[in-house]
């Protein structure tokens, strides 16, 4: 989501007369789209930020603006400006301000800052610069935000409630993009298989794409178990420009944490999707995610989640160690592991899943 919303600032800025520079050594303005998922995201960001000090013009854009806001100023006085992922599309405007305020003198320090962190959706027409990093693939959003609310995730507190674009509008940039000379596209969300437009679900959107002419392939990411089902298994089978893979987050393998995470499917529901999905499209790979050291969670909530790993035989796991985030549910609990006990269990099912992972590749 955040290569795509740096696509679409830097579209937006070239569209106003900027341009974009091939090395950061070379550039007036350094915008940092930021990611608030885990705190080390945040840690490298700040960092970073520490090393531009000096004439650029600094930014902060994306999640983490929208956390901090106005409180970036104090975290690091480098930053000229801050920018809500709602907001991006007021980029260009604000670095004329800032731009125009450099060249006078009698401005004093606290009129150089600007932050815009009020919007709750973003112009649609932002999607439609054409700026993209790839020749031969695109990111395409058909949704944004939203409303799930798992315990540990900041994602509905900085990206704001599900919201779905028009299905007119994202075939419009999907056919634009392939008239570029792009022929594979990804369909991006942070709960895709939710899309729903008027009386077109997922699985329409699905089969519209899929008839584009010049559409080589296409995929999704990423989809929630809640909102999975045959008739979804069944569109992956159907559409022959789908890719044949599903990326479905578990987070856990125990019962009593997927609760305390707000996930709203149980073990055995996500076995029993996981079942039809194999039975159904034969062959497509599957993958998911796995928090380690969620608060309260037990050596026996642990082996659960290795369990329903070998059970399942997941091609690949994306697999985090568990921090608190602002403001979400979880961050009340105590934070219960050290973080050697999670650096332990993280290297124990990263060590499992590399052994499944060959088994599958014949390796
Ligand atoms: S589904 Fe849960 S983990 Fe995913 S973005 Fe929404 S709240 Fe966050």
């Amino acid at each position: 989501m955040n290569v795509r919303d740096s696509e679409i600032i830097c579209g937006l800025l070239q569209g106003a007369g900027y341009r974009v520079c091939d090395s950061d050594q070379d550039a007036d303005v350094v915008i940092f789209n930021t990611c608030s998922v885990r705190k080390h995201a945040e840690d490298r960001v700040w960092s970073l930020i520490g090393s531009y000090k000096g004439s650029k013009i600094i930014g902060l854009a994306g999640c983490m603006a929208q956390n901090y806001q106005d409180k970036a100023f104090q975290r690091d006085p480098a930053i000229s400006f801050v920018v809500g992922p709602q907001d991006i599309g007021k980029i260009p405007s604000i670095l004329d301000r800032l731009l125009a305020l450099g060249q006078s003198q009698d401005e004093g320090l606290f009129q150089r800052k600007v932050w815009e962190t009020a919007a709750k959706e973003r112009p649609d027409e932002v999607y439609h610069t054409s700026f993209r990093a790839d020749k031969s693939h695109a990111y395409v959003v058909i949704s944004e935000g939203c409303s799930n609310f798992c315990s540990y995730c900041i994602v509905p507190y900085v990206r704001g409630p599900l919201r779905h674009r028009a299905q007119s509008s994202v075939i419009e940039e999907i056919l634009r993009a392939l008239g570029s000379g792009i022929s594979r596209i990804t369909l991006l969300g942070q709960n895709v298989n939710a899309y729903c437009q008027g009386d077109s679900g997922f699985r329409g959107l699905l089969e519209e794409v899929n008839a584009l002419e010049g559409l080589e392939s296409f995929n999704f990411f990423t989809s929630h178990p809640k909102d999975a089902n045959e008739e979804f298994f069944r569109a992956i089978r159907d559409l022959e420009k789908l890719e044949k893979s599903l990326h479905l987050p578990v987070q856990s393998g125990s019962d009593r944490i997927l609760k305390l995470m707000n996930r709203g499917y149980s073990v055995k529901e996500y076995l029993a999707l996981t079942d039809s999905y194999r039975r159904i499209v034969t062959g497509g790979t599957l993958t998911t995610d796995i928090i380690v050291g969620f608060p309260t969670e037990t050596e026996g909530d642990f082996q659960e989640t290795c369990a329903l790993l070998k059970n399942v035989g997941f091609n690949a796991s994306y697999i985090f160690k568990y921090s608190p985030r602002p403001n979400t549910q979880s961050s009340k609990l105590a934070d219960s592991l050290t973080q050697e006990e999670k650096e332990d269990r993280h290297k124990r099912i990263l060590d499992l899943q590399r052994e499944i992972s060959n088994r599958l590749r014949g390796r």
